[in-house]
């Protein structure tokens, strides 16, 4: 059994709501809802108070809320409407004076809602709270994130061995996407990526109707997801041919920058210092203009999360942090380059949670 982490979680936020003068939170954000409870469910909120937790959904979520949260938090379950129990509770606290909200994910519509609800307490708009509490991730985190990048590389290496030229880019998308389910990922955890030729300039192009032709280039960027966790992989491979010398060329560049940012990187760096050393080698070849996003992100319950590994983040990497390291080079009219691994970050260096099996693998 894997230790219980809810509770040092609640503990933690109690002390940063503390800190910004909060008696509660509301926490809306689905991925801050089930790292404070536990709930995997697509509906639910929870009301973080000094005395207690208090989670709020819908009848359909009733068994599962119930399975899920155990003693983790209180379990309200509304027949109607989840808001006007919200209300009912929080009417149960007089003194909750002042009641933050995670502004960065509420509309208008929700924030005039939420008002409404709040009864006496004063709402005051807070950002990223969990979302800093998330950044490092405990053993068990790392292991299912290096869970999910086993499974996507056996799903990879099934779906390789299927591809042909001739094959439309959806084609070996589903193909993946099949593979991916049937190894057990719970979800794609973003809109997988098979570019061929042309296509693979566009960072995130997808997956179209086009036909791979005898000789492109071909970037596949696709998740897995285990216990919530998401793994993040991008590999590139050459269909139906052998590799010309541009290809092998800006491979291997794309390759060399990659595996110098995974050597180099630690926690402790910032942001722009981890980035620079892929950056720097791809500049120095004259491709700085072709590298137009930042080396990688933070990777957990969301694929896209803290800390930013960004020539615009001047924080230092946390400790425990899992971020991916995607160099990429993308040429119009040509083609594209990406390889992405995923790695967590301790003060000594980079440990890869991916295989990092970056050679340039040509399928016939
Ligand atoms: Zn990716
Ligand atoms: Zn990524």
């Amino acid at each position: 059994m894997s230790p219980d982490r809810r509770g040092e979680r609640r503990t933690r936020l109690l002390a940063l709501l503390t800190e910004h003068g909060l008696d509660g939170l509301i926490v809306t954000v689905l991925p801050n809802v089930r790292y404070l409870t536990g709930f995997s469910g697509s509906a639910g909120v929870a009301l973080v108070l000094r005395e207690e937790t208090v989670f709020f959904s819908d009848f359909r979520y009733q068994a599962q809320a119930a399975s899920e949260l155990g003693e983790a938090a209180r379990v309200e379950i509304a027949q109607s409407n989840v808001w006007e129990r919200v209300e009912s509770v929080l009417g149960e606290y007089a003194g909750v004076a002042t009641l933050g909200f995670e502004a960065h994910a509420v509309s208008v519509a929700e924030s005039e809602r939420l008002e409404k609800v709040s009864g006496r307490a004063t709402l005051r708009p807070v950002k990223e709270l969990v979302e800093g509490l998330r950044v490092s991730k405990s053993p068990e985190e790392v292991d299912a994130i290096r869970e999910a990048a086993r499974l996507a590389h056996e799903a990879l290496d099934a779906t390789l061995a299927t591809v042909r030229a001739g094959q439309r880019e959806i084609e070996v998308a589903a193909r993946l996407e099949y593979e991916l389910r049937q190894r057990g990922s719970e979800w794609h955890p973003f809109h997988t990526t098979v570019a061929s030729g042309p296509q693979g300039a566009l960072p995130h192009a997808g997956a179209t109707e086009k036909e791979i032709s005898a000789g492109d280039l071909v970037v596949l960027d696709f998740g897995a997801q285990v216990d919530g966790y998401c793994a993040d992989i991008t590999r590139t491979v050459v269909v139906g041919g052998r590799a010309d010398e541009r290809q092998r060329a800006i491979y291997d560049l794309v390759r060399e920058a990659q595996l110098a940012a995974r050597e180099g990187m630690r926690a402790g760096m910032t942001g722009r210092q981890a980035d620079a050393l892929a950056r720097s080698m791809i500049e120095v070849r004259g491709f700085g203009d072709a590298f137009g996003h930042s080396l990688g992100h933070g990777l957990g319950l969301e694929v896209h999360e803290a800390p930013r590994v960004s020539r615009l983040n001047e924080e230092p990497l946390p400790e425990d942090a899992v971020v991916t390291v995607e160099p990429g080079v993308y040429v119009p009219g040509w083609g594209g380059v990406r390889i992405e691994d995923d790695v967590r970050l301790t003060a000594a260096g980079a440990e890869l949670l991916t295989d990092g099996e970056t050679q340039l693998r040509e399928i016939a």
